[in-house]
């Protein structure tokens, strides 16, 4: 059994005619309600300034606070959008995404799973800018305030979500006890994500051209990712994106249903030496890619959850 952090108020964040849309949410809590039930259901809580402020500065915190409109749409960028009830469900993805931690925590850090279905993605958003439709860095905050409990000494994040998670990699590319490793396709949004961005040896980027394939994304997972990781980690998270799906409108790689099963079963079994694991809803706007890429993440998490 594993446990699943989900709530319809993130059908509240209104972004209009936009690819990180309240029906990507809808799908996913379809999917959770008719197929996951007997998994374990948990309401997120509402993080708090001083939780959030882990990461982002607290000026940069009450900006946020400060933009949300009260009719209509605020432009954080381009591709970010505030409306009305916005708020609650930035602060519902930070806390949920710490509330796993907490949870773990609480039970002795047992090998428990957690996945998180919020929205907006926050693998883009820098220490204190919004980018890539997120505002907050749900999967940093997390991770940071799980350093910082003194219950873990080695964290590893894996973003499988098609781009690259500067916001993460910027964060955490001076630790010494987070790692980040990510494929993406390369070159594309966000710009970042080369394979001579190593950190202090703890940032391994998987780059793939456009067009890339299953067998080739498998390859070069395999060789620049899981055969170059040699650590001990005591925590895994997922940034777990499903836009690198063949179907996805915003990008160009081309993975199959199966390969997020595949993804996923090879990092647990390799990388995860029966510890918790953490799995957090980045990107993916195709609806039936969403859905069946989910469903394949899942399925390898509760094969791990039942080890
Ligand atoms: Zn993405």
């Amino acid at each position: 059994m594993i446990n699943i952090i989900f709530s319809e108020e993130y059908k509240n964040h209104d972004t209009g005619n936009h690819p990180e849309s309240i029906k990507r949410i809808e799908v996913v809590n379809n999917l959770i309600k008719e197929d996951y039930s007997n998994h374990n259901l948990i309401e997120p809580s509402t993080a708090d300034k001083k939780l959030i402020s882990l990461v982002h500065d607290i000026e940069y915190v009450n900006y946020i606070f400060d933009s949300i409109p009260t009719s209509g749409f605020n432009y954080f960028d381009p591709d970010t959008i505030a409306s009305p009830n916005s708020l609650n469900s930035y602060l519902l993805a930070v806390g949920g995404s710490v509330d796993a931690v907490k949870k773990i925590i609480e039970d002795n850090n047992k090998k428990n799973v957690y996945f998180c279905a919020h929205r907006p993605p926050g693998h883009h958003v820098e220490k204190n800018k919004a980018m890539g439709f997120g505002v907050f860095n749900n999967v940093a905050i997390s991770a940071e305030y799980a350093i910082r409990s003194g219950k873990f000494e080695k964290i590893l994040i894996v973003d499988f979500d098609v781009h690259h998670g500067n916001g993460t990699q910027h964060i955490f590319e001076n630790s010494k006890n987070i790692f980040y490793a990510s494929s993406h396709q390369y070159p594309f949004y966000p710009g970042t994500g080369s394979e001579i961005e190593t950190g202090t040896g703890n940032i391994f980027n998987c780059p793939l051209t456009a067009g890339c394939d299953s067998k080739t994304f498998r390859s070069l997972f395999e060789n620049k990712i899981i055969n170059k990781i040699n650590n001990n980690f005591d925590l895994i998270y997922f940034s777990a994106g499903f836009d690198a799906h063949k179907l996805d409108p915003l990008a160009s790689i081309n993975l199959e249903n199966e390969d997020f099963y595949w993804v996923t079963k090879i990092v647990l079994e390799n990388l995860a030496n029966n510890v918790p694991i953490i799995s957090v809803l980045e990107g993916g706007y195709d609806m039936k890619g969403l859905l069946h890429g989910l469903n394949n993440h899942l399925k390898a998490l509760i094969e791990y959850s039942n080890e």
